[in-house]
């Protein structure tokens, strides 16, 4: 449609040209036949020829002009359908991802839970294997329960959620987050640099929120070890809690759309780690409540660094 476009528009322009050098022609034959015989040399005084020539330039801006503007318009045109497309192939991959991910989330625990209670029905077991089955299905519980509290938060933060603010001991908030992961990635080397008495204004359950999500996502998509710093400063305005991993880094493109609901990176067929694309989406809400922002940078030599930033309260 461009190329036939700027086709039309130089056939016009050059007919446009035509049909002034046939009037200017007209014109100076006319002149001649009523006698001014030397009309060539003097016709750039003429108001006839130059009322001609005026015309002529109007025209060609004319259509120079709507050439711009249709051409400009196609662009957009254009562009807005191709927009439009590849928001709606992502939107179909992204349910598509958030089917398969929810699906196996759900599924995987039931069916563990499912066998254990079987195993349990069937065998005499001896007391440590009861407690270590019994140890699996209450972990399987608190991951179906925390999977159906997330999805009830992604539905209430847009609604009904307050925050309120409160003083939180950092470290003691950190060291708890850490208890609780550290059975799942015993292997993992977690730093901590954060000073005993650094108090942070923050929505309690926001606050443990935003910092179990980060740590719990630089552990799961750290190196193998993870190799994982948690550390605080503070600037004029912000307490910024940051946390950094080892691991493939993030691109500068999905830096963006991690934080959309149900985003994972990749396909959901051929994903290894667990997860439903929630955690950063809860994140960024959680740290918008509090008016503060999040920033991801790339780590040295690889990987990612999540930097919360929380206004202080004066
Ligand atoms: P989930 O972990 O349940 O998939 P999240 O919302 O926490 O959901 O994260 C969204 C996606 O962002 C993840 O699927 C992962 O691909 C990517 N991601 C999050 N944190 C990191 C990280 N520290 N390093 C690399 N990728 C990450």
């Amino acid at each position: 449609m461009l190329l036939a476009l700027g086709w039309w528009s130089y056939l016009l322009y050059i007919k446009n040209n035509d049909a002034f050098n046939a009037k200017v022609e007209l014109l100076t034959l006319n002149k001649i036949v009523l006698g001014k015989q030397d009309y060539l040399q003097s016709r750039h005084n003429d108001p006839d020829y130059l009322e001609l020539k005026k015309k002529y330039r109007n025209q060609e801006k004319m259509i120079l002009g709507e050439a711009a503007v249709l051409a400009i318009t196609l662009l957009i045109g254009i562009w807005l359908i191709n927009n439009g497309y590849r928001q709606q192939t992502e939107a179909a991959q992204q349910s598509r991802n958030f089917l398969l991910s929810i699906t196996h989330e759900l599924k995987s625990p039931l069916a563990s839970i499912k066998l254990i209670l079987q195993t349990f029905k069937k065998r005499n077991l001896k007391q440590e294997q009861i407690e270590l089955f019994s140890n699996n299905a209450i972990n399987e519980t608190v991951r179906l329960e925390k999977l159906v509290n997330n999805l009830l938060l992604a539905a209430k933060m847009e609604t009904s959620y307050d925050i309120k603010i409160e003083e939180i001991t950092l470290l003691d908030e950190v060291y708890k987050i850490k208890e609780y992961l550290t059975s799942q990635y015993s292997n993992a080397d977690i730093r901590i640099l954060i000073e005993k008495d650094t108090i942070i204004s923050a929505d309690q359950f926001g606050l443990n929120s935003i910092l179990t999500n980060l740590i719990e996502n630089a552990l799961k998509y750290g190196g193998k070890p993870p190799s994982i710093e948690i550390k605080h400063k503070k600037d004029n305005y912000f307490d910024i809690i940051s946390i950094s991993d080892n691991g493939n880094g993030i691109s500068p493109l999905e830096k963006k759309k991690i934080f959309d609901k149900f985003y994972r990176i990749g396909n959901e067929d051929t994903r290894e780690t667990k997860g439903t694309g929630l955690g950063l989406y809860l994140t960024q809400q959680f740290i918008n409540k509090h008016k503060g922002m999040i920033k991801i940078n790339d780590n040295t030599p690889q990987g990612s660094i999540f930097a919360v930033y929380l206004p202080q309260q004066k």
